[in-house]
């Protein structure tokens, strides 16, 4: 089946990929040059485990292609999958404004039926305003759409596992035709083994908000349990075992640490908030569970503090900008907040990832009390702490011994609990983590 896909991000490209992997033929709209530029090249712009392999499969089975133009894309196919981005507003609610743009695009250039399918993350009754958009910009008024809301539940760092592998495919459908088209479409998945759940559009548009928000809930849940297990001598990691057993819990999302971030938790949870009040929902719940996230830098900061007194002209080394290991990405990375508090206090940097460095500079840009290094032991020479930010495996596997020769004063700041508190001890090191 032909597919088009518009915006080629984390979201449209993985999608876009995976569909040619499952042998349909996929045209992907990317309206920014430099970006197309690469992906023609079979290069992708982002890193993202396996993405390059299948742009170059899709590339050479000529099943992939890719264009700026959203005309061509129009014409490419009657569905249409929507994966570009849905930033916050101010106020907490998704800026739909690129979501608004491609359909009225679309609908301007349409001459056949179309199925408009909602991947990027939206607000509840999205599909109705979709609807309405395409109705008031279609030129021939007699020609038929739909508009179908398929969230993304794919998880950064593993996104193309997770697309072909999903724990399920969410459907939200009104019509027989749409429907058929997308059981089509995810065909080669459900033969798999993929359960693929129908259901109406307004539920799926929020099952993809009650979802993420569900899991950053189980994350500051555990984030205060580490904060009692610390005050009462308890282990935090024993207790997320010891909970995580029971099947109606389950162990995953029970990592104590700094908290989340990324690009989807923050925002999908302020729209959540949003929306709940628009639709004078008290859904404070949600509120908490942002606020206890927020206080979760506070927690490692004074960690830090309590260590070293003053960190004015201290060297730090940090590891890890990314939000979470294997991705490129620092969108509302925990990293972001941690080195601003650092530069404001006076710290002296030396910072280190293993993919996000560069997206990382455009951010801070590299000077005098911030350098960014190329190897994670360079980044601890002569440092007066360490701060474990994020849990790349590297850093797990990473020479202890080697790291305690290295560094002045060997104290390290465990944010993602990745060692084990005794091994540190019995190294000489003097570590905190969390929850331990
Ligand atoms: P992204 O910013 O990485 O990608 C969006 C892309 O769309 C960009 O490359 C942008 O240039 C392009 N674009 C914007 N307007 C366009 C237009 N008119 N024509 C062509 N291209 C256009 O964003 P993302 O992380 O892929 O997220 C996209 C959506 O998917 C968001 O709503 C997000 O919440 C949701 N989502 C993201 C993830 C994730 O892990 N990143 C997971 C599930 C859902």
């Amino acid at each position: 089946m032909n597919i088009t896909v518009i915006g080629g991000g984390y979201v449209g490209l993985v999608s876009g990929a995976c569909f040619a992997h499952l042998g349909h033929k996929v045209l992907i709209v990317e309206k920014v040059k430099e970006k197309l530029e690469l992906l023609k090249e079979g290069k992708s712009p982002i890193y993202e485990p396996g993405l390059d392999e299948l742009l170059r499969e899709g590339l050479d089975r000529e099943l992939l292609n890719f264009t700026d133009s959203l005309e061509e894309g129009t014409e490419f196919s009657e569905v249409l999958f929507i994966c570009v981005g849905t930033p916050s507003l101010p106020d907490g609610s998704p800026d739909l404004s690129q979501v608004d743009e491609v359909v009225r695009n679309v609908a301007r250039h349409m001459d056949s039926y179309k199925v408009f399918v909602e991947k990027s993350t939206v607000p509840v009754h999205t599909h109705e305003r979709v609807k309405g958009i395409v109705r008031r910009y279609l030129k021939d008024k007699s020609l038929e759409f739909d508009v179908v809301s398929n969230p993304e539940f794919l998880r950064e760092g593993a996104a193309v596992e997770d697309f072909i592998n999903p724990d399920r495919i969410v459907v939200g459908v009104s019509s027989e035709r749409a429907k058929g088209i997308m059981e089509e479409i995810y065909k080669p998945l459900v033969e798999k083994g993929a359960p693929l759940f129908i259901t109406d559009p307004a539920s799926a548009e929020i099952i993809k908000h009650a979802a993420n928000s569900f899991l950053a809930m189980k994350i500051s849940f555990i984030n205060m349990v580490a904060d009692l297990c610390e005050a009462t001598g308890a282990n935090v990691d024993s207790v997320a075992d010891g909970i995580g057993f029971d099947k109606r819990i389950g162990r995953e999302f029970l990592n104590a640490g700094i908290g989340w971030g990324g690009s989807c938790f923050p925002k999908d949870l302020k729209a959540f908030v949003r929306i709940a009040k628009d639709f004078s929902v008290d859904f404070s719940l949600l509120e908490e569970v942002e606020r206890i996230n927020e206080r979760r830098i506070d927690v490692l900061m004074k960690k830090l503090k309590d260590a070293l007194w003053t960190l004015r002209a201290k060297r730090i080394a940090v590891w890890g900008l990314s939000f979470k290991p294997n991705t490129d990405d620092i969108r509302d990375a925990p990293s972001l907040k941690v080195v601003q508090r650092l530069l404001k206090e006076g710290a002296i940097i030396s910072a280190y990832d293993p993919k996000a460095t560069e997206n990382f500079k455009r951010v801070f840009v590299e000077g005098q009390d911030l350098g960014y290094v190329e190897d994670k032991y360079e980044a601890v020479r002569n440092a007066e702490a360490l701060l474990v930010l994020t849990e790349w495996e590297e850093f797990k596997k990473a020479d202890l011994s080697r790291i305690k020769e290295l560094m002045e004063i060997p104290v390290v700041v465990d944010g993602r609990n990745i060692y084990d508190p005794n091994t540190m001890k019995n190294l000489g090191f003097e570590y905190y983590s969390i929850g331990r």
